[in-house]
Order: structure tokens, then sequence, then C-alpha cells
């Protein structure tokens, strides 16, 4: 059989091309060439490196509801290490409401306190809809915000996010089992989302809580932009 002299060209070149590939892939894999004397280890390092979402610097940090400064709203529900017999627990955060609304609040904007990084937005059966954010501050000290019983949530995972955004509402929890309110906190360590001061049913001691959690309002108040 007498094949074309193009379709021979075309053999010939496909081959050269797929030795041209089996060549490169001692040197790396795909576009990724290492840097000189690099492993390909250290290019896999690189390269997840490369696809982090960049983490913006915190440039101060407002309220989570109402205006930046939080105004029209108060903590009216359970204060930041207030006892809760509910929970059988150390309160780690604010519970934030429209003074004498009731569940008028319900589906009020719920906005990020500052820049970060979205690290999980999720269901939880205990806390409902969550979302925690990652903030890197410019002394190189990082905090963790928490927004929990959201009934939306705007925005997930890996996601950047700019101080006042829009990341979802206020909600009432798994079953609507809570009057509408935000449980906002702010942890000084990466817990998971649904962390609670509690193991196996036994409450943390309260010096053991203040390891993990701050007192929102007051690191709101001595940290404005
Ligand atoms: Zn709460």
């Amino acid at each position: 059989m007498k094949l074309p002299i193009y379709r021979i060209a075309l053999v010939i070149l496909l081959m050269l091309t797929i030795t041209g590939c089996s060549l490169l892939s001692g040197q790396g894999t795909g576009i990724f060439l290492p840097s000189p004397g690099g492993t390909e280890e250290q290019v896999d390092e690189d390269l997840k490196r490369s696809r982090q979402p960049k983490i913006p610097l915190t440039d101060g940090f407002d309220f989570p509801v109402g205006n930046r400064n939080g105004a029209g709203w108060a903590v009216t529900g359970y204060d930041f290490m207030q006892w809760s017999n509910y929970s059988n627990s150390w309160h780690p955060g604010e519970d934030w409401n429209i003074p004498g609304v009731g569940n008028g609040d319900w589906g009020e904007l719920v906005y990020t306190i500052a820049n970060g990084v979205v690290i999980f937005s999720g269901w939880n059966t205990a806390l409902g809809n969550i979302i925690l954010i990652e903030h890197h501050l410019p002394n190189g000290d990082k905090v963790w915000s928490q927004y929990a019983h959201l009934d939306r949530r705007m925005v997930y995972k890996g996601d950047t996010v700019s101080r006042r955004q829009q990341i979802g509402t206020v909600g009432r929890g798994p079953e609507n089992r809570f009057a509408a309110h935000l449980h906002f906190e702010i942890r000084s360590q990466p817990i998971p989302a649904n962390a609670w001061p509690r193991t196996a049913g036994h409450p943390w001691v309260r010096s053991r809580v203040l390891e993990y959690w701050i007192h929102p309002s007051n690191f709101i108040h001595s940290n404005r932009p």
C-alpha cells in the first residue's frame, strides 16, 4: 500500500513530537521546568505555593453587622465568656442582634471584619451555616473570624475577601432552633470551624478557652482602620 507523502511526513513529525516530550519529561513536567538544581519535589512545592491565593494583609477591623461601627446592633444574646447552660460551656463568642426586633434581623447582611481568605464555608449540625476567615495582620500576627447560624453563605473556601465585603446573612441555625442572631467569634489559633470549648460533654476551663478565643469587640475596637 502506498502512503501519500504528506501522511509519511505527518508520522515523522508525530514521532519527533513524542520523542521531544519524553525527553522533556526527564527534566520536569509540562511547562513547569525545575529551577536550576531543583528536584521535581521542589517544583511541586513551588507549584503549590503559586496556586495558593495571595492573602491580602489586614488594614484594620470593622464590625460584622450594621455599618462598619456596628451601629444599631448590640450583643444582647450570650456575651464573650458568659456561661451558657444551653451548651454547658463558656460561650466563646458574641451573639449579635438588632435589639428589640425579635427575628426581625433574620436575613440582615453579614460582612467580613477584615481582609483575609476563606478557610471554611459550610454546614454543621450544631452551628448551621458557618464561615471561617483567616486574617494576616501587618505585624505578622494571624487571627481567625468565625460567623455562625448564617441563613445564606456568599463566599467559599479559598476566596480572598476584603474588609466589609458581604459574606452572608443572619440566620437561625439548624432547623431554625435559635432566635435569629449572628454568633461571632475571633480565634487566635487555627482550630476547626466547628470547634467548641467542650470535650466529651465536659466544658473546658476558662483559662484553656482563652488560649484559643479572644474577645471579639475588644479586639475590633483596638484594631480599627
Ligand atoms: Zn452564640
